[in-house]
């Protein structure tokens, strides 16, 4: 099979190892129903004259694809889902190579899983095979990509548009229109954990920023709940990621009236702690809110997604209809919420209230902000977004933000209307 792929020159290559139809394979199958486990025990990456030699070993076959993107150059391995165990970065590459960047792995959708290494130099696939041995079931796919131009590269790469794969559906290009809220309905409320899957966000101490959003989330949602008139949805449920468009997409699909990112960042330089809210502004607030919004942006490109087409005009529009009426009633968003957080928690960040161009927070018709609950970087921070106590009582100051807010806004709405 290598031999005749070896001289297919397509845009991309990508291939799906059918097991389930190889009756003799079938018949030595051990449970189809368990995820395959990743054994990073056989699996390694290695340099070669050539180019790079990849082997991901795992117990049992599992349908998998391979292709390149361009801007960062990168190789995306995806999998049905498979248990990744305890595997980590450093499993796969023992010692530093100069082709890799950087490599990441995860649950990307629930049902898949991905794998992308950050390529130094344009490298495109020459091979790829799985092998499974007939005695144990256990499978190994080979991966052998070669030098090649930087032209070649770019004619090779690009996400294959597969709908069978199902990884990502089209954001709704129209988007439905948002009735403004006046205070007759429950307010919906859009919770925006950041991060997650193959994207952990920051990390320290063995605390992952996606984790520790989620789990705040969740105590948040309850709160709302029980404290008033509100619906409540989530853009993930559990550790996978979600690409930054699609959560924006989620909060229009759900009529959201209000959309709340939440985050725990840390920051590389300065001592920065305490709970900040941002809302959008093309002009940050300092050098690090610019690099906290670049970075969220990056997420995206590091765990694959392929940005190639998206319109900047339409982005741009839209980013004047958001100056112009949705900002406001998002700045107020932010004043309510820093005032009542510090009500609860009583210190917040030396500037509460900041500004960043945030992706995230660019619907043009849904008031939002991010909130850094705390700073990763900052031990002080750590300990607090780990104390069930302290997020309940960060939540309650939330909630207060949003009853008040949601009276505010519905009086602001019916003065318009006069
Ligand atoms: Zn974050």
């Amino acid at each position: 099979m290598h031999k005749m792929l070896r001289h297919i020159s397509v845009r991309f290559l990508v291939l799906f190892a059918l097991f389930v139809t190889c009756g003799g394979f079938v018949a030595n199958a051990q449970d189809f129903t368990a995820l395959a486990r990743f054994d990073a025990g056989r699996s390694g990456l290695h340099q070669t004259a050539e180019g790079l030699e990849m082997d991901l070993a795992f117990s049992q076959a599992v349908p998998y694809r391979v292709f390149t993107l361009e801007k960062p150059r990168r190789l995306v391995v995806d999998f049905r889902e498979v248990d990744w165990g305890q595997a980590s970065k450093s499993d796969l590459l023992r010692r530093p190579l100069s082709m890799v960047r950087d490599l990441r792995f995860g649950l990307y959708r629930p049902g898949w899983s991905r794998m992308v290494v950050d390529l130094a130099v344009p490298l495109v696939l020459d091979k790829a095979e799985m092998k499974t041995n007939p005695e144990t079931g256990e499978a190994t796919v080979h991966l052998r990509l070669v030098s090649a131009s930087e032209a070649r590269f770019s004619a090779q790469s690009g996400a294959p548009d597969d709908r069978k794969w199902g990884l990502l559906p089209p954001a709704s290009r129209v988007p439905p229109v948002i009735t403004r809220q006046n205070g007759d309905r429950p307010l919906v409320v859009v919770l925006d954990p950041g991060h997650g899957g193959i994207d952990p966000g920051a990390e320290r101490d063995g605390l992952r920023e996606a984790d520790l959003v989620l789990a705040f989330a969740r105590t948040l949602k309850e709160s709302l709940l029980r404290g008033g008139n509100f619906e409540v949805l989530l853009t993930r449920q559990a550790d996978v990621f979600v690409p930054l468009e699609e959560r924006l997409s989620i909060a229009r699909a759900a009529g959201a009236d209000v959309f709340i990112s939440l985050h725990a960042d840390a920051l590389a330089e300065g001592r920065a702690r305490g709970a900040t809210v941002y809302t959008l502004s093309e002009t940050a607030s300092d050098a690090a809110s610019a690099r906290l919004a670049e970075s969220h942006d990056r997420s995206d490109l590091l765990a694959g997604v392929d940005l190639e087409g998206q319109d900047d005009l339409i982005a741009n529009v839209l980013m004047d209809m958001a100056r112009r009426e949705t900002l406001p009633r998002s700045e107020a968003l932010a004043d309510d919420l820093v005032s009542a957080l510090k009500d609860v928690l009583g210190k917040l960040h030396k500037r509460p209230h900041q500004f960043a161009s945030f992706s995230v927070l660019k619907a043009p018709d849904i008031p939002s902000v991010l909130i850094e609950l705390g700073f990763l970087s900052s031990s002080k921070d750590r300990e607090n977004l780990i104390s069930e106590e302290w997020r309940k009582k960060a939540a309650k100051g939330i909630v207060s933000a949003l009853e008040n807010w949601a009276r505010e806004d519905a009086s602001q709405a019916s003065l318009l209307r006069k």
